[in-house]
């Protein structure tokens, strides 16, 4: 049976006290949560040791938000898959819209961010999603599956045991406006088509899927309950403990 999942990314978000504090509360509430739903946290990367020694005892893992192009060397202000490993992340997130939209993030980048985090032993977060004009243009199924099979038919069935694909459209991160339920199932069914097409049905079905955009403990309830919808990737809710948590309730 696939995983369950449910990850904050805290984004630009958490100064070293403020994200003491979000750690510790998570960690603490954690206990809460059915053992059956995995729990990532997404610090920045400056917070990332510290938080991962508050969380040290519980069952939250840590994520970084991204990793180099690079395994080493003079690539000033990077971090790379390596270091992200070393501090005690299991994860990454990558291929983010934020960092699609500002950072210059391509396809064929974020194919060379998974393999060296791959190769480093993390798991992959892979965030896909279309934009407003591409929702409205009728684009979104080949937007995101073009995304998806750009990154991932460049690895193995062996490989996508590592990785959880995150469905964000870009309409809905950060503005408070969710995809509806059914909205965010047709995309997500579709994606599992594609893994499916290429890895195989088991694979497919083994594939953690998750949704984010405007995420809330409001309506979490409702996303959870679609048949590939298998948990969340939360931005703003994520900030705070108790909502953070009480999605990870929501299944
Ligand atoms: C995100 O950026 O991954 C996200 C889902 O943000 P929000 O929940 O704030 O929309």
């Amino acid at each position: 049976m696939r995983k369950k999942i449910v990850a904050g990314n805290w984004k630009m978000n958490t100064t070293l006290p403020e994200a003491k504090e979000l750690a510790i509360a998570v960690a603490e509430k954690s206990a809460q949560v059915p053992a059956s739903v995995g729990l990532i946290v997404a610090p920045p990367f400056v917070n990332l040791n510290c938080v991962g020694h508050k969380l040290e005892g519980s069952r939250v893992e840590l994520s970084a938000q991204n990793c180099a192009d690079h395994t080493s060397g003079a690539y000033t202000g990077e971090v790379s898959a390596d270091m992200i490993k070393a501090v005690g992340c299991k994860w990454t997130i990558l291929g983010h819209s934020e960092r699609r939209q500002y950072y210059g993030e391509t396809d064929e980048k974020l194919v060379v961010k998974t393999r060296l985090a791959l190769e480093a032993g993390l798991g992959v977060i892979l965030c896909v999603g279309e934009n407003l004009d591409e929702r409205e243009a009728g684009k979104h199924f080949d937007v995101v599956t073009g995304q998806t099979k750009a990154v991932l038919y460049n690895f193995t069935a062996e490989d996508m045991k590592n990785i959880v694909i995150a469905y964000e459209p870009v309409w809905a991160i950060g503005t408070g406006k969710t995809a509806t339920a059914e909205q965010a199932e047709e995309i997500h069914a579709c994606i599992r088509r594609v893994i499916a097409d290429k890895f195989g049905a088991a694979v497919a079905d083994d594939m953690t899927i998750l949704y984010g955009g405007s995420c809330k403990p409001s309506n979490a309830k409702e996303l959870f309950a679609q048949p590939d919808i298998d948990g969340g990737l939360i931005g703003g809710a994520a900030l705070k403990a108790d909502d953070f948590i009480q999605i990870a309730l929501s299944f």
